[in-house]
């Protein structure tokens, strides 16, 4: 199989896959119990965090929220960020759903929630962005989109934003870019930022929130008041443990991977376009690790599968919202219906080799071509 959906989910490290063995098996301990072997996993609990914040850039003051993956964790800075009665929400049109529809809930309630426009480019509108956020309490952008790969310039909004109010929240969903892009929490000026585990070769169903020092956030999951008393439940310490091992090696191996990941989209895009039809969707500037692209008169779905048939996966946009078959986000870039039905994502990983990704470019081509021929 040649898999380049790497923007759904990755394969584990061996490191971190080791890691989460280990801890499972010699040292499975609750973090929370008082004796010598539990607070010995707290402690390597807290090592984690520190080790984290510091791979984010952020300050030794600042505190990490480790959650159940990044869904729970862009939750959190929602919901733990408002108050009754807070200004304006803000939010990007472009947000994966584990904000876009904690967006509409609150809509639904009665809050102020106002949605950011995209450029053609799959960013934030500078201009509209200026306008809505006028009386905001709370923003959220992502950094970098996960359909499109298109990368927000977060310490610009940040600067907007904090002009205009130096109190308003600003949150960023990171998913997407630690580890692949350089990210530094400081010098992006955020408060909050999510990260998530399973996308940076590290295991499923860990996640993290950065939370900037001064920021209050409410609890989101009550209990036995475990991670500062914001998320209780018994720590994920093997998971976590693990999350810890894969970003240390992915952000020490960032810019090498940029490299080999730039050459890759290369690779694929020269093989695909060569005598070949496209429109792709992801501009230049967007992350190399995510390309979208749409072979006209061809569905989606159709696409998908045909690569199947022939061992590559591929998406046809975000795992979240596949079922769906409108584009919220191709739709606010002003992207035709038909185009918009035609287009599919190819994400990269380090894993990734040039036999593989020129493959694939052929499969979809041949496939394609057939299918059209078949057609007319
Ligand atoms: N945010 C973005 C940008 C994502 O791409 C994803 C996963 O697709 C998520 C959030 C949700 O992450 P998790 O699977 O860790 O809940």
């Amino acid at each position: 199989m040649i898999f380049l959906d790497n923007a759904s989910t990755t394969k584990i490290y061996d490191e971190a896959l080791k890691e989460y063995n280990e801890q499972s098996v010699n040292n499975f301990y609750n973090a929370s119990a008082l004796y010598k072997s539990g607070s010995d996993v707290l402690k390597q609990l807290n090592k984690a965090r520190a080790n984290l914040i510091k791979l984010l850039g952020g300050s030794t003051i600042d505190n990490l929220i480790f959650t159940s993956g990044a869904t729970e964790a862009n939750n959190m800075a929602v919901n733990g960020s408002i108050r009754k009665n807070c200004g304006k929400l803000v939010f990007s049109y472009a947000e994966h759903p584990a904000i876009f529809n904690v967006a509409k809930n609150l809509q639904n309630q009665g809050y102020n929630v106002e949605f950011v426009d995209l450029t053609k480019d799959g960013v934030v509108d500078e201009e509209d962005f200026k306008q809505k956020i006028k009386g905001a309490s709370f923003i959220s952008v992502m950094h970098v989109c996960n359909e499109t790969g298109a990368v927000n310039d977060i310490k610009r909004l940040v600067r907007i934003a904090k002009t205009e109010n130096k109190d308003v929240i600003f949150h960023s969903d990171g998913v997407q870019a630690f580890g692949k892009i350089a990210v530094n929490v400081k010098d992006l000026g955020v408060d909050l930022y999510t990260i998530s585990a399973h996308k940076i070769h590290g295991p499923k169903g860990v996640g993290a929130l950065y939370v900037k020092k001064g920021i209050n956030l409410k609890p989101s999951v009550f209990g036995g008041g475990q991670e500062f008393g914001l998320r209780s439940g018994t720590e994920n310490t093997c998971g976590i443990l693990a999350f810890n091992v894969a970003a240390q090696k992915i952000v020490e191996n960032q810019k090498i991977n940029f490299s080999c990941v730039t050459k890759l989209k290369e690779e694929f895009l020269h093989e695909l376009t060569n005598n070949f039809d496209v429109i792709i969707n992801s501009t230049n500037a967007c992350s190399p690790y995510i390309i979208s692209f749409a072979v006209l008169k061809v569905k989606a779905e159709t696409i998908l599968h045909m690569a199947e048939e022939q061992g590559v996966l591929i998406s046809n946009g975000s795992a979240c919202s596949s079922k769906h078959t409108d584009n919220r986000i191709l739709s606010a870039m002003g992207i035709d219906p038909n185009t918009i039905a035609s287009s599919v994502r190819v994400s990269f990983s380090e894993f990734n080799t040039t036999n593989e990704v020129v493959t694939a470019a052929k499969v979809i081509k041949e496939t394609c071509t057939r299918y059209i021929k078949i057609l007319k």
